[in-house]
């Protein structure tokens, strides 16, 4: 690079953006640099899709708007989307066959939003088919560099899974090769790859940023976050991100958009953090707690203090969950028939049967799993027992959590019962990484923000990420609480060997 002798993929998005201020860097430059090693770095399985003529086209226009003065807050910093989000410039696919090959002719809320703040867009990112799953094993499309669907490795460990299902996500930013990206979170897709490669990652309040683009998994539990290395750069991109989108998603909130970084070097004094009995039971591997007990005694060394609280119906948020999400998913999915767009199958003899083989042959084994599980709890019969059922425990998650905030001001833990598994471990036990879901569904099911934050390591040296957890519209105080971690420990710095 120009004039550092720091390289351009070490830089934070903080820093990277000043250079590109200063003009000591282009933006075209930058996305060579972060091109380069993506395609260099291809066997991790993380991108799904480059096309380097719209990056760099997209950085002319940022290198333009930089000469002129013009600059958005991110102008010339490049990011990469999780292929959930739709995009003008690249494939769509959710990591799904049935959207192989789908051209979206728009760009979804978050995507424009970024680009309008300057962001400079590298490719897409691979992700469990239709973001269903919890170790990336889901997708259905081929990496860059593969004409298979192949794994997304871990790089700390490259037996390991990255986490998921936002798995191409985290291992770009673990691996560095990008700065920052986007994620999305519908029951700890942000939070648990973020913990399971050492980086991090904020889900915000349920309608801070806006679904519309964003291809829908389970609508009352969708929602997008940025993941970067630092709670700092995660900040700057979450600022960007969020703000209401009226006339395209309707759950979008009506809050003006807010600058997320604005606190982030507040004093941590009297802060109240809790901690839930039920998430340091027997099922936590005793090197993800050691981790997690030490952030929490940095924690107490800022001045906060820990507060014993309880979320008792943390067990119950694994069936809940796993009715709720299979029962919106099965009536979202029902759009890919063959008709409308997406995959359809060739030979068939009517129109039923065209529907009955195209989701035969588009949709993956977990997805098919849930839309039967879904269109199950809700049919006549089923629906009070099961739909219903949920919904009221649901609702019981989420007064958990409000009569716990009277005591604290903010919630933390462990992301994940054990640091991140071997490729093919749970093999064809689904229920085994339902399971594994345990800690992010709570606050996923209350529709709070939640983030993972790199607390250290474990076995293996594999990372182990800190949950934090705030109550409605707090983001600004859950990325202040995990800043003033990382200014005081350096896990977020760390690199996996070799990258
Ligand atoms: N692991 C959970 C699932 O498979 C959560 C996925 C997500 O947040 N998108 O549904």
């Amino acid at each position: 690079m120009s004039n550092s002798s720091t390289a351009l993929h070490d830089l934070s998005v903080a820093e990277l953006a000043a250079q590109l201020r200063e003009r000591r860097v282009s933006a075209v430059e930058t996305a060579q640099h972060f091109l380069a090693r993506s395609r260099a770095q291809d066997a991790l399985g993380a991108y799904v899709a480059l096309n380097e003529e719209a990056t760099l086209a997209q950085a002319r226009g940022a290198d333009a708007r930089l000469a002129a003065g013009t600059a958005g807050p991110l102008e010339g910093v490049p990011i990469a989307h999780k292929d959930i989000f739709v995009t003008r410039d690249f494939p769509s696919t959710a990591g799904s066959k049935m959207l192989a090959g789908y051209q979206s002719p728009f760009d979804a809320t978050v995507v424009r939003k970024l680009a309008e703040a300057g962001a400079v867009t590298l490719g897409k990112l691979n992700c469990d088919e239709f973001a269903m799953g919890s170790a990336n094993e889901n997708s259905a499309v081929a990496p860059v560099g593969f004409e298979a669907p192949a794994p997304v490795r871990n790089p700390w460990d490259q037996s390991r899974i990255p986490g998921g299902s936002s798995g191409g996500s985290a291992v770009a930013v673990a691996a560095r090769l990008a700065p920052a990206v986007t994620g999305t979170d519908t029951g700890g897709s942000i939070r648990q790859p973020a913990s399971f490669c050492g980086i991090t990652g904020i889900k915000p309040t349920y309608g801070r940023a806006s679904r519309y683009g964003m291809i829908a998994f389970a609508s009352s539990l969708d929602q997008a976050g940025p993941m970067a290395r630092s709670a700092e750069d995660c900040a700057l991109l979450l600022s960007a991100m969020c703000g209401p989108d009226p006339d395209r998603d309707s759950t979008s909130l009506d809050l003006p958009a807010e600058d997320f970084s604005r606190s982030l070097n507040d004093s941590l004094d009297g802060l109240r953090i809790g901690i839930p009995a039920e998430f340091f039971g027997d099922g936590l591997a005793p090197d993800v707690r050691a981790a997690v007990d030490a952030a929490l005694q940095q924690y107490t060394q800022l001045g906060a203090q820990l507060v014993p609280i309880a979320l008792p119906r943390t067990e119950l948020s694994i069936p809940v969950y796993y009715i709720i999400a299979p029962a919106e998913a099965s009536s979202n999915l029902s759009r890919f028939d063959g008709v409308k767009f997406g995959h359809r199958a060739k030979h068939y003899t009517d129109l039923v049967d065209m529907y009955k083989k195209t989701r035969a042959e588009g949709f993956g084994d977990e997805v098919k799993r849930r839309i039967m599980i879904g269109t199950y709890v809700l049919s006549h019969g089923y629906y009070d027992a099961y739909y219903l059922q949920a919904q009221k425990i649901r609702r019981m998650i989420a007064d958990d959590f409000q009569q716990a905030f009277a005591q604290c001001d903010v919630i933390a833990g462990p992301v994940a019962p054990t640091v991140a598994w071997k490729l093919g471990e749970h093999g064809n036990d689904p229920l085994a990484d339902y399971l594994a879901d345990i800690f992010t569904l709570p606050a996923s099911l209350a529709g709070l923000p939640g983030m993972s934050v790199p607390a250290g390591f474990g076995e293996g040296g594999l990372p182990v990420g800190l949950q934090l957890i705030g109550n409605y519209f707090s983001e600004a105080r859950l990325l202040n609480v995990a800043h003033r971690l990382q200014q005081a420990t350096d896990f977020h710095l760390q690199r996996p060997e070799g990258i």
